[in-house]
């Protein structure tokens, strides 16, 4: 079992980010941004969980390669934007 959470700011094209928890992934946000996801048993489910409260999830490049599904390098760029700009307030 993993520890899971989505980031509560979409990306521009409107896909949630969902990342695991227990990484260290430098792209998680802070935690008042995230959506603790619990316990989860695989990647996929926790897109799966991700994708019943939000209507676009992908997986974190950084932390969850196999279950990124993105193949648009802006998209990515825009993540880690974003996050440095949550971080930077
Ligand atoms: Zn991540």
């Amino acid at each position: 079992m993993r520890d899971y959470c989505a980031s509560l700011i979409a990306l521009e094209n409107g896909t949630t980010i969902v990342h695991r928890a227990d990484s260290g992934c430098s792209l998680i946000p802070p935690e008042k941004e995230c959506l603790r996801l619990g316990q989860l048993s695989d990647d996929n489910e926790a897109v799966t969980i991700a994708g019943s409260k939000f209507s676009k999830v992908d997986g974190c490049p950084q932390c969850m390669p196999d279950a990124n599904h993105s193949a648009d390098e802006v998209a990515i760029d825009a993540a880690i934007a974003a996050v440095i700009t949550v971080s930077n307030m």
